[in-house]
């Protein structure tokens, strides 16, 4: 499975200052390989269920771009290419996935954009870093589990502390409860 890693960047001329952001998730289309064996139903199979997912047709003579499933059925049946390669075309237009992954890059920003500084109200005051360590609930050992988050402003430096809201950790998460 490929992961699909989206960034957005807002960058601000006046303060100087760039925000970016991110989010990340499984993409699934791939790519398919033709040979004399590669038929309509092997299109078929690799390919239908990725419904807003276009496709590139190389066959190994022209590269085909931005077409969709229909068009790359219709494409293959009349050039009938006996080698080459379908992949997805990732350009964004033409990637469902990625669509779907760009807009939660983008409410991550928002969420980032609206988040303000208590002390100097510059954007962007959001938890930065994560402390391990929650105790255990039986052994009281400290485990993986979030202790805390602490948020922190770029421009001025202040930070704010926040426990997990859980003071304890699951055992199934110890180390030496559930090794
Ligand atoms: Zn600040
Ligand atoms: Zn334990």
């Amino acid at each position: 499975m490929n992961w699909d890693e989206e960034v957005i960047c807002f960058y601000d001329k006046h303060t100087d200052i760039a925000i970016y952001g991110h989010a990340g998730g499984p993409f699934s289309p791939s790519s398919l390989t033709i040979n004399s064996e590669t038929n309509v139903e092997s299109i078929i199979a690799a390919c239908q269920r990725y419904k807003e997912q276009h496709w590139i047709l190389d066959d190994t003579q022209t590269l085909y771009k931005g077409l969709s499933f229909e068009g790359l059925v219709a494409l293959f049946k009349e050039k009938a290419p006996k080698a080459g390669i379908i992949t997805p075309d990732l350009r964004a237009m033409y990637s469902g996935q990625r669509q779907a992954i760009i807009c939660l890059a983008a409410e991550d920003l928002a969420r980032r954009l609206a988040s303000k500084c208590p002390q100097c109200q510059r954007a962007n005051f959001v938890a930065k870093q994560l402390t391990k360590g929650l105790l255990c609930e039986l052994c009281n050992m400290p485990t993986q589990q979030v202790k805390s988050t602490t948020s922190l402003c770029d421009c001025c430096g202040y930070n704010h502390i926040e426990a997990n809201e859980k003071h304890v950790a699951d055992a199934t998460y110890c180390q030496f409860c559930n090794p």
